[in-house]
């Protein structure tokens, strides 16, 4: 069953940058049928937090991600225990002594003679009594991998056939002196024990990837297909950051945004369709493609999601938006006729309860209109049952005995009954409002 993972490290709040990975991974599932796991990369305690890990949770499932399993990797750390031995059995992976100071004069020496910072494996060369004297002075040490030194090749799913020349790099800590794991060896483990069969992320970690083959091989698990997906950047030029939450999910949801809005911003940007409202992350997993993708760092305009945010909230059906209108005390069988006439005037949902006030009063304020105006049509106002024709009816009327047409008949007519010079079609709400009310108003 195909099989995806989204990773982050819960050491801030999610950006619009994760958001696009996680959603990648989720609609790449859902369209497969297959299962999204969410992995909270937490073996850094220094900076991973409760808190934020919740966090992610709550942004996740507020863009409407749901996953099949939860794993944190500070609960298997046993496991990369276990895993690191067998490799040393295997006689894949070798003890290294160089101290951080050590192999940084190593690559200062190595940028000086115009050569590139790769590790001399010089410790890979010391003998069993070198490696004794080395720790009976104290000196522990930690575990690189042996890498094959050949080119490594795969077909990336967003990329195309890609390689990278392992000889080029240098072989990788996976575990350090304090027996702590980095996070290629203990992803590598995850995604073998886990079943991964599609590693997608971000195009920052295109260079991760050769090293990664090697260790799945290592561990004598199948590679999984990998894809990265181009990054996206704000035209405004703000950068995204965990760490100080700039263009979080979070900021979005407390302005308002819909999810679809974000989703859509956050999926669609770089591709080759265009960003547009939707209805669904349903419809969403239809539109898209990883092997589409533009392969360039693509820009979006963040105020996007604001536009996209209005757009969407006028064709909401009431389903969708009942509970939060019961939340700003507009229920009752009023309540959905209500929404379908004032939906397309919005600019935010809650604007909804403005909108209430005026149907149900008193009104804010109730400026000075045409008196005589107002008086006539009172007393034209038929009888009820009202429905959306009786407005045309009722102002046909009007017009008829006074005379007045056009803007001077339904200006004063708007603000006497709503107190605002704009809004909702009158037709729908003059039922809404009801003759008792709207009786009131006209005088
Ligand atoms: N924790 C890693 C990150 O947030 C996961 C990278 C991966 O998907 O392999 O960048």
């Amino acid at each position: 069953m195909l099989t995806v993972r989204f990773a982050p490290s819960p050491t801030g709040y999610l950006h619009i940058g994760n958001a696009r990975t996680a959603l990648w991974n989720y609609l790449v599932a859902k369209k497969a049928g297959g299962r999204f796991i969410l992995r909270l990369d937490d073996t850094d305690i220094e900076r991973s937090r409760a808190e934020y890990a919740e966090a992610i949770e709550e942004d996740l499932a507020w863009l409407g991600i749901e996953w099949n399993l939860l794993e944190r990797q500070s609960a298997r750390v046993a496991r990369y225990a276990d895993k690191l031995a067998a490799l040393k059995a295997a006689g894949l992976v070798y003890p290294a002594y160089e101290t951080p100071e050590e192999l940084d004069r190593k690559r200062k020496r190595q940028q000086a003679r115009g050569l590139p910072p790769v590790y001399d494996r010089a410790s890979l060369k010391l003998t069993a009594e070198e490696k004794a004297a080395l720790e009976a002075k104290g000196r522990r040490p930690h575990w690189r991998l042996k890498l094959s030194g050949t080119v490594v090749e795969w077909f990336d799913g967003a990329r195309g056939p890609s390689h990278i020349d392992t000889s080029s790099l240098s072989d990788p800590v996976l575990v350090r002196e304090d027996g702590t794991v980095l996070y290629t060896f203990a992803s590598v483990v995850d995604d073998a024990d886990m079943g991964v069969t599609d590693v997608i992320r971000g195009e920052d970690h295109v260079a991760n990837t050769a090293v990664q083959i090697e260790l799945f091989r290592a561990l004598g698990a199948e590679p999984p297909r990998f894809a990265h997906h181009n990054l996206i950047v704000a035209a405004s030029g703000e950068a995204m950051s965990k760490r100080t939450g700039a263009l979080s999910i979070r900021s979005f949801r407390a302005d308002g945004a819909e999810p679809l809005a974000v989703a859509a911003v956050a999926v669609l940007t770089g591709t080759s369709e265009p960003v547009h409202a939707i209805e669904s992350l349903d419809e969403l997993a239809g539109l898209v493609d990883l092997s589409k993708l533009s392969r360039a760092l693509t820009k979006f305009d963040p105020a996007e999601i604001g536009h996209l945010t209005v757009r969407m909230l006028h064709s909401k059906p009431f389903s969708a938006v009942a509970d939060h209108l019961a939340g700003l005390g507009i229920t009752g069988p009023k309540a959905e006729p209500f929404w379908l006439a004032v939906r397309g005037n919005l600019t935010g949902l809650d604007e909804a309860a403005l909108w209430w006030q005026v149907i149900t009063g008193p009104l804010q304020s109730t400026p000075h209109t045409d008196a005589a105006l107002l008086s006539t049509a009172r007393s034209l106002l038929p009888p009820e049952p009202w429905d959306e024709t009786t407005w045309g009816l009722w102002t046909k009327a009007v017009q008829a005995a006074t005379g007045a047409k056009g803007r001077g008949l339904f200006l004063p007519l708007r603000l006497a009954l709503t107190g605002q010079e704009h809004g909702p079609e009158l037709k729908t709400l003059l039922p809404l409002i009801g003759h008792a009310e709207v009786s009131g108003r006209l005088s």
